[in-house]
């Protein structure tokens, strides 16, 4: 099977301190995977270094085959790996439409949205992703009265309407409400069936409504992989998860 991402022997160092360490991992082409893990564990240095905002220190990300080593960030996008972070980065005086509209755009700035007429691809890509991520009611509202998971799933959109074929998700459901979590999962199991996706998460609950493979990450390094019945049911994942439930009840610090 195609292997659209593979790090081989990945290790990202920050002063001597290894956030990542000897990493290897494979995802298939079209696969929709979930990486977890405690804090630390590596996860965002993990998408850090495939999306060239930091660079290995030894072993290399192979995107569809090709090195990433030394490409920038900019150019690691063009190639096809878009990226959502984990707080929504959408225009908030736009309208939905608008914020789409603006990606979909050949000339990707605001004032051409506002004062170009989209042409009529670009209206029907809009049309159908309002579809998708379920917003076309509140198509002509400005972003700003959207709920916290409505935003991200605008954002998800967004990065949708670049093409990527990888998209790589931050812990999308951090801080949303319980209908709006199923809501991002029922998006990204949509998306999953035209879609490669890597996804970071720590919430356990959400992993079990969207995941088949599950990666499990400690010391930046594969702890497990599996589905979730088996990720839930080994020894080293209770330990670890439960080292940091501990952790937090002693801190008090509930930080992701
Ligand atoms: P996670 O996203 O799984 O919580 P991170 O990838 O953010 O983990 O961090 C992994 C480890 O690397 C943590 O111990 C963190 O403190 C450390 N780390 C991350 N980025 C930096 C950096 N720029 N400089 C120094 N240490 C870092
Ligand atoms: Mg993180």
């Amino acid at each position: 099977m195609d292997k659209i991402l593979i790090t081989d022997n990945l290790t990202v160092s920050f002063d001597g301190f290894r956030a990542l360490n000897q990493l290897n991992f494979t995802m298939n082409t079209g696969e929709l995977r979930v990486v977890i893990g405690p804090n630390g564990a590596g996860k965002t240095t993990f998408l850090d270094v495939i999306t060239g905002k930091v660079q290995p220190t030894t072993g290399k990300v192979l995107f569809q085959g090709r090195n990433l080593r030394g490409i920038p960030e900019q150019e690691i996008a063009r190639l096809g790996i878009g990226r959502k972070f984990q707080t929504p980065r959408v225009y908030l005086g736009l309208t939905v439409r608008e914020n789409l509209d603006l990606v979909c755009n050949r000339f990707k700035n605001v004032f051409s949205t506002l004062f170009r007429t989209p042409s009529f691809t670009d209206r029907r890509m809009v049309m159908g992703l309002l579809e998708t991520v379920g917003l076309g009611g509140k198509r002509d509202l400005k972003a700003a009265l959207l709920s916290h998971g409505e935003k991200q799933r605008l954002e998800i959109g967004m990065l949708v309407a670049q093409s990527p074929d990888l998209l790589l998700v931050d812990e999308p459901v951090a801080g949303l409400t319980d209908e709006e979590t199923e809501n991002v999962g029922a998006l990204l199991l949509a998306l999953a069936e035209s879609h490669s996706i890597l996804v970071i998460e720590h919430d356990m609950e959400f992993v079990r409504q969207i995941a088949r493979q599950v990666t499990v990450l400690h010391q930046g390094t594969v702890l497990c992989e599996g589905t979730m019945d088996e990720i839930q049911g080994d020894r080293r994942v209770i330990e670890v998860y439960l080292g940091e439930s501990e952790a937090t009840l002693a801190t008090g610090n509930n930080q992701s």
